[in-house]
């Protein structure tokens, strides 16, 4: 099921008076939701000896979410400097932050050790002598290559740019020892909204073997494992949900088998970022156009700059009309943006109830990689954000963007070179 039923419960009946004053298009995000999922992921892996969701920023980058998410005891993914600057601003610190960068550079390395630094994870062995100051505790992203299978999103890990491979992964340990390392991590990401847990059992599985291996070849032990985020959704409604406890238990046991033949075990770490907001949120626009050509087309007022999805994966986000939930379905429709590309559409060839301009129409599960994910190609804008509170306020945490911002880097200062050579001159 798309949008829970409580979601629902807590939004439907004062969504018109949230329409009302704040106007469409917006993204609103359910704060009793998400920390319902965060309970949930802490009371699954509740029986191995640590563990700790690290919330990939770039899912869902707002500080009204993140510290609800900090609140809850977790850390947070980085991957780049805006990144890591938000999640300090928030108050995360030292371990509180993962940096998962690829292809670095040496500004980020050094975004990543100031203010308490943090865990820093690197995505080559070739990077190990660009930290210009090797941190005490390491970590390396592994990458498998013909050992594992992909999926669709993430692709196929061996035509995938990240990672240590497999042959110089203990190599990338020894190198980053030398320079003077002496905690380790072992990470990585391989799937992107896996609906089947047993995927995430097996890299669990494949991540604690790499350990064994490893610190047999080198003599060292292990902080923790990261198994990554991937954690999939349900966003169609015949979908069936990521069995969460069946995954939590299965990965408990093989720590347990690890630390039966190894005496200790390391941390679990994990980092969702789909899986904690994805389901948490919804773009609420409003129909304000109908076209009937070839096709029916149903105008609203956002588009693909509030959710990229659909255009860029060809992705299911499932689409209720406002107060018309048990109407009879009507002709198939294209939910359309504003954009000139005809990828802008947040639904293709849909049944949907009979659509009257003016109607409302809420788009769901965009609390993950929905707004971030927006872009201003086409001058078109991003929409605000909103947050609901546990207590049912609603709260504006971030304004739609004006035409002010958009013409912003237009301002500078001017800069202009004459080189000497130019291709025109003739000596
Ligand atoms: C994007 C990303 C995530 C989060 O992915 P989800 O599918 O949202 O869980 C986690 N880790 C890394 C390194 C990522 O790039």
């Amino acid at each position: 099921m798309p949008m829970s039923e409580t979601f629902k419960e807590r939004l439907f009946p004062i969504l018109k008076e949230i329409v009302d004053h704040f106007g469409t298009p917006f993204h609103i995000y359910d704060e009793s939701g998400i920390r319902k999922t965060g309970q949930a992921l802490m009371h699954a892996f509740s029986k191995v000896a640590e563990f700790r969701e690290y919330f990939a920023v770039k899912a869902l980058p707002n500080p009204k979410v993140l510290e609800i998410i900090k609140d809850m005891g977790f850390g947070f993914d980085c991957s780049s400097i805006p990144e890591l600057l938000m999640s300090r601003k928030i108050g995360a610190r030292g371990t509180d932050i993962m940096f998962t960068s690829n292809n670095t550079t040496v500004e980020e390395f050094k975004a990543a050790a100031a203010d308490g630094g943090c865990i820093l994870n690197l995505d080559d062995i070739t990077l190990v002598p660009k930290v210009p100051e090797m941190p005490e505790l390491i970590c390396f992203r592994y990458n498998p290559g013909p050992r594992r299978s992909g999926n669709t999103i993430i692709g196929n890990p061996v035509e995938s740019k990240y990672g240590v491979s497999h042959e110089q992964l203990p190599e990338a340990y020894r190198a980053a020892m030398d320079r003077g390392a002496r905690k380790f991590g072992l990470h990585t990401m391989l799937v992107s909204n896996e609906l089947d847990y047993r995927y995430m059992v097996q890299t669990t599985e494949m991540l604690l073997e790499q350990v064994e291996v490893i610190s047999d070849k080198l003599g060292i032990s292990f902080e923790f494992i990261n198994i990554g985020g991937g954690l999939g959704i349900p966003y169609r409604p015949d979908d069936r949900p990521l069995n969460l406890d069946a995954m939590a238990q299965e990965i408990t046991e093989k720590f347990k088998q690890f630390r039966y033949k190894n005496g200790m075990e390391p941390k679990l770490f994990m980092e969702s970022g789909r899986y904690m907001t994805g389901p948490h949120g919804v773009l609420v626009v409003t129909a304000i156009n109908h076209k009937n050509t070839y096709r029916k087309y149903i105008g609203v007022d956002a588009c693909m700059s509030s959710l990229m999805r659909p255009a860029i994966y060809g992705a299911y986000h499932h689409i209720t009309v406002f107060g018309k939930e048990s109407l009879p379905l009507g002709p198939p429709v294209d939910v359309v943006g504003s954009l000139c590309e005809n990828n802008d559409k947040f639904a293709i060839q849909r049944r949907l109830p009979d659509i009257k301009q003016g109607d409302i129409l809420i788009i769901h599960d965009t609390g993950a990689h929905g707004h971030a994910m927006g872009f201003n190609y086409n001058g078109r804008l991003r929409p605000k954000e909103l947050l609901m509170r546990t207590d049912g306020s609603v709260e504006l945490i971030r304004r739609q963007e004006t035409v002010e911002d958009y013409f912003a880097t237009l301002s500078f200062d001017a800069d202009r070179i004459v080189p000497k050579k130019t291709g025109t001159q003739e000596n």
